[in-house]
């Protein structure tokens, strides 16, 4: 508000209102008040008696946030700087391996500044200082030697599969906390805050069009550039298709862009409700075929409609079409990495050699968590064998501190020092050692010991592990151990894992599945789709029966335009819950296997996945045209006959359907008689 008489007046009238229908009474030695600096004091002064709030607010947190944040970002988020510092200078005195500190930072160091960060944009800066902080306490070493850093943070913030531990990259994640507000404004728009929002800053538009200007607050540019984020992920579910545009708008769930390829040209056609047939409610297809390249063609004739809805957003790169933080944060740094790979001062090496590397196989490992960082170490050549020491410009010694005798890399300390080889030879693995002598990188190495059957695979993980401890233990000027004692230890520890691993075994026990026939009464209905991804076809196929198994009706047919297996499951149980609400039933249950389905037709809450349409429309026929309606998920090997006449739908009918009565076709029968629950 200004800070004129007026205002103020206005103001105390609106809080009168309030203590008035609330029956509450403001308390106003706990209020205070707050100017902008170009506030002449007269003026503050008579504001403050206008109101009769004392108090004027500093620079001060409120619930733990800044009340105002001014010019200076920097000091307004410093506490949150010195909170990370002040944790990770209480953990330095502890000794903690780096799978340890791996839990630390995850747990605590990175998540101080998510509640800051829901809110505002900390700065790019600030979260690259904050990023510096964890760095120097991950890489840093218990021994006082050296504070190298073996990895850029960039690498370690890479997902596990790609090579990564998982760190947060902490700008992107704010990106990301924000892009939820953003979302949550364009699909709750009638929350009190969203409305007042959007009067203020979008009063014609969506926040998704709405373009930051000179003199919004701080928290609202914030959830700009969310907005900005949430933008990558958007699409648009067809409804009457009145406010989507054909052109600009992401409605195809294909690709990254979900835009039309087909150029525009000087096609008249703007919005997608133009495209469906008024009278059908079903997609033009002539109209579609003749306007688009055929691979847009084909994806448009895939998207149910709905058109007794409006159109509503989804966020593409979840199956259910819901925002997530961790979500958005996976497509920033995608983003990130396809930004920072393109610009040609990383050679290709962003994207190149390591990323066939099946990394995942190391976190996969059934060992210690130390073990598995020992593994990624060695695979990344990170680990401080003296050569890589002195590689990082720091002057040592780089002869192997075993037997004196060469130079300390990875490959003579682990295949080719003398010792080394005394081992090799007394666990009879000469010949593997003879095979991983000659790699030239540590992702050779690792990758020809994924190679080996899975036994030695972690015999020689577990020996390379234990050779390393001992190589330390000398390093460090302690007794270098035997090779007996060096090898005995490998084994004892294999024994243990594969304890661990026989005990788990015995813990899943098999267990048998067969369909059962309802209550009486009820009547239920098996229904499967089946989909095939070359052709993007499939078929769909149903099954009703009642309490003794018998069957009451059976229907099979071809589904031409299909992008899912699910959406071909989902036309499965539109085609069945349509025919038996034709023949009158009013009891049933509807069972499938796709439990992803079955969660969406049970649930009440709005569908954003690409099926959602579909599945609008077959909750509307459970409500209205039964009146008891469940919906049941069943084993595979329960669904067979559904699952076959979908098969026969797919595959033998070419096109259009077929409803049998009372009966089912011969190549199903046996499978009707396999169910029943008396047979033997
Ligand atoms: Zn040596």
């Amino acid at each position: 508000m200004r800070a004129t008489a007026s205002d103020a007046q206005e103001l105390k009238r609106i809080l009168e209102v309030y203590e008035r229908a609330s029956g509450q009474v403001i308390n106003r030695d706990k209020s205070s008040i707050m100017f902008s600096p170009n506030t002449s004091h007269q003026v503050r002064n008579s504001m403050v008696s206008d109101l009769s709030i004392g108090f004027e607010a500093r620079s001060e947190r409120y619930l733990g946030l800044p009340v105002s944040v001014g010019k200076s970002k920097k000091r307004s988020f410093e506490y949150i700087k010195k909170k990370i510092w002040s944790r990770i200078q209480g953990w330095q005195e502890k000794l903690l391996s780096k799978a340890g500190k791996e839990i630390l930072i995850k747990a605590v160091a990175q998540s101080i500044p998510t509640y800051a960060m829901s809110c505002f944009d900390l700065t790019k800066g600030l979260c690259e200082e904050l990023n510096m902080i964890i760095a120097r306490y991950w890489w840093s070493q218990q021994d006082k030697t050296n504070k190298i850093h073996w990895l850029s943070w960039k690498k370690l913030t890479r997902s596990k599969k790609k090579g990564g531990l998982g760190f947060r990259d902490l700008h992107l994640f704010n990106l990301a906390m924000l892009s939820r507000q953003a979302w949550r404004l364009l699909t709750s728009p009638n929350t009190l805050c969203g409305q007042v929002l959007k009067a203020r800053y979008f009063p014609n538009s969506d926040i998704l069009h709405c373009q930051p200007r000179a003199g919004i607050s701080y928290t609202w540019r914030s959830i700009l550039r969310g907005a900005e984020l949430l933008k990558e992920g958007i699409i648009w579910r067809i409804g009457n298709g009145e406010n989507v545009k054909i052109w600009e708008d992401p409605w195809l769930p294909r690709g990254s862009t979900r835009k039309l390829v087909t150029p525009r040209r000087s096609c008249l056609l703007t919005r997608v409700n133009e495209l469906i047939d008024p009278v059908t409610g079903e997609w033009d297809e002539q109209l579609i075929c003749d306007n688009f390249w055929p691979e847009d063609a084909a994806e448009i004739l895939r998207i149910p409609i709905n058109v007794h809805m409006e159109d509503w957003p989804a966020w593409h790169f979840d199956p259910k079409g819901l925002f997530s933080v961790k979500s958005a944060y996976k497509v920033a740094v995608t983003r990130r990495d396809a930004l920072t790979g393109r610009d040609g001062s990383t050679s290709g090496n962003v994207n190149g050699g390591g990323d066939e590397f099946k990394w995942h196989k190391i976190w996969q490992l059934k060992v210690p968590n130390k073990v598995k960082m020992f593994v990624w170490r060695l695979a990344h050549n990170s680990l401080p064998v003296r050569r890589n020491v002195a590689n990082r410009g720091i002057n040592i010694d780089t002869m192997c501190p075993v037997c004196r005798r060469f130079d300390e890399d990875c490959g003579h300390l682990f295949f080719k020092c003398k010792f080394a080889k005394l081992c090799w030879r007394l666990m009879n693995m000469e010949h593997i050692r003879a095979e991983l002598v000659n790699c030239q990188s540590g992702v050779e190495t690792i990758n020809k010991i994924w190679g080996f059957d899975r036994h030695i695979q972690l015999k020689v993980i577990v020996f390379l592990w234990r050779w390393w401890s001992a190589r330390n233990k000398v390093n460090e000027g302690e007794r270098m151990q035997s090779a007996n004692e060096i090898c005995s230890s490998v084994c004892y520890f294999l024994m243990e894992v594969q304890k661990l691993e026989r005990n788990a075994m015995k813990q899943t026990a098999v267990a048998r599945y067969s369909w059962k026939p309802p209550p009486a009464d009820i009547y239920k209905i098996n229904s499967d789709g089946s989909f095939d991804p070359s052709s993007r076809s499939g078929g769909w196929g149903f099954v009703v029966r009642d309490s003794s198994g018998e069957v009451l009706a059976a229907g099979a047919g071809n589904i031409t335009y299909a992008a899912s297996s699910l959406q071909a499951e989902a036309i499965a149980v539109y085609k069945s819950i349509l025919q038996a609400a034709r023949l009158g039933m009013t009891r049933i249950i509807l069972e499938m296997d796709a439990t992803v389905l079955a969660s969406a037709l049970k649930s009440c809450c709005v569908d954003r996945s690409a099926i959602g349409g579909l599945v609008y429309q077959i909750r509307d026929i459970m409500c209205d045209d039964f009146s008891c309606c469940t919906v049941s998920v069943c084993n595979r090997s329960c669904n067979k006959v559904a699952d076959c006449l979908a098969f026969y739908g797919a595959y033998v009918l070419f096109s259009g359907s077929e409803v049998f009565m009372n009966q089912v076709p011969d190549y199903v029968k046996d499978i009707v008689l396999g169910d029943l629950p008396n047979i033997v």
